[in-house]
């Protein structure tokens, strides 16, 4: 099985793109979602970081998100440890998924593929952009935040040029008819690729 990743920056419209693929029956896993839903339901997860965070990382069972995000916010070294406790699952929790499907590629979908080097893993990489402005006006429509949070986030992500160069392919989202259509075009190259 081969596996595509997918990523880009916040509010590219990674999700809305690996939509329009799964609408071509390719399966899509999205990694942010998948950790964070594990680091509720993992017990390895869970004893791991209440060891390294104390009781109060989780609260009425389900992990205390302001708590962690605390403890992580400008500790790059909490960080690195909470990630060591967290990316070996979510890549065996993958592994296991990726030998259930069927088809002739899957997508693995996450906005920091290259940021934490889950890239290496990977047999193809797309990349999704957009310009700047346009981004920003998505995501304050989308989400109840604020231009200075949008751009804090942008600043710890790599740029586009950067994941550009690391991409086999890269899918413009401006126009949701023409992403549509290079989402086809790109489709077609893997399959022809991995034929
Ligand atoms: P995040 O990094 O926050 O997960 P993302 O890269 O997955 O974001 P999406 O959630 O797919 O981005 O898109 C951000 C917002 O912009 C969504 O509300 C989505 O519906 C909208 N959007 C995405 N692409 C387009 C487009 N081509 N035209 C209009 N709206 C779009």
């Amino acid at each position: 099985m081969k596996i595509v990743g997918l990523t880009g920056g916040i509010g590219s419209g990674k999700t809305t793109v690996a939509k329009q693929f799964n609408a071509l029956g390719i399966p899509v896993y999205i990694a942010d979602d998948e950790a964070k839903l594990l680091m509720n339901t993992s017990k390895i997860i869970k004893k791991q970081l209440i060891a390294l965070f104390g009781e109060n990382a989780y609260k009425d069972k389900t992990l205390n998100r302001p708590y962690l995000a605390d403890k992580i916010f400008n500790n790059a070294e909490n960080l690195e440890k909470m990630n060591a406790i967290v990316h070996p699952e979510v890549a065996a929790h993958f592994k296991a998924w990726v030998a259930k499907q069927q088809a002739p590629y899957v997508l693995k979908e996450s906005a920091i593929l290259f940021e934490n080097g889950a890239y290496v893993n990977c047999d193809y990489i797309i990349t999704v952009t957009a310009p700047l402005p346009l981004r920003m006006e998505r995501l304050l429509k989308r989400d109840d935040t604020t231009e200075e949070k949008i751009q804090a986030i942008m600043n710890n992500q790599w740029n586009d040029e950067a994941k550009i160069e690391k991409s086999d392919f890269v899918i413009v989202n401006k126009d949701l008819k023409e992403t549509q259509l290079q989402v086809q075009l790109t489709h077609d190259k893997i399959v022809n690729f991995i034929a």
